[in-house]
């Protein structure tokens, strides 16, 4: 497990995220190009590459199944998590922890499985699904395109 820490002043808030994928990375260059305090994780230290030059937060290797790992970002201290890594299982046991153990107010996670993501709305975890939201908006684009078709 490595932890690192690059070099801009972090302040206000401080955003965990699990997964440093497509999403993952982008959130978190997105929150520290907002010069908010921001730690990533990843099991894969090559994913960290999908970070900005210029992302100023923590990056740390290590599998977000392992307490230790969330406990060496400091998860204690986190505002808001979010756990985008690419399995529901992980995302939900990362959820479970930060929500039951440490009490942190705002806990997000992804689910693939649509119908899990209810559930888990259910336990006060916020959930997005790509499916139920790529679902959604194909549907309002598919809307849209009939009105213009009838107009
Ligand atoms: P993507 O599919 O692009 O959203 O990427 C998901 C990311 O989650 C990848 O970079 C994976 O290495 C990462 N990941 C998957 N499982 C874990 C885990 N247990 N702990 C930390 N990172 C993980």
């Amino acid at each position: 497990m490595e932890l690192f820490k690059k070099g801009k002043k972090e302040s206000g808030a401080y955003t965990m995220i699990i997964g440093c994928g497509r999403l993952g990375a982008s959130l978190a260059n997105a929150l520290s190009d907002q010069e908010a305090s921001v730690a990533v994780v990843d099991k894969d230290e090559r994913a960290f590459r999908k970070l900005d030059a210029s992302y100023g937060g923590l990056t740390l290797t290590g599998d977000a199944t392992d307490i230790t790992v969330l406990r060496s970002a400091e998860i204690e201290r986190a505002d808001t998590v979010v756990s985008v890594t690419n399995d529901d299982n992980t995302n939900i046991m990362v959820a479970q922890i930060a929500r039951n153990v440490y009490h942190i107010p705002n806990v997000i996670c992804r689910l693939y499985d649509p119908e899990r993501e209810i559930v888990y709305r259910e336990f006060g975890i916020d959930t997005i699904c790509p499916t139920v939201l790529s679902t959604r908006e194909i549907d309002r684009l598919l809307g849209k395109a009939k009105g213009e078709k009838k107009a």
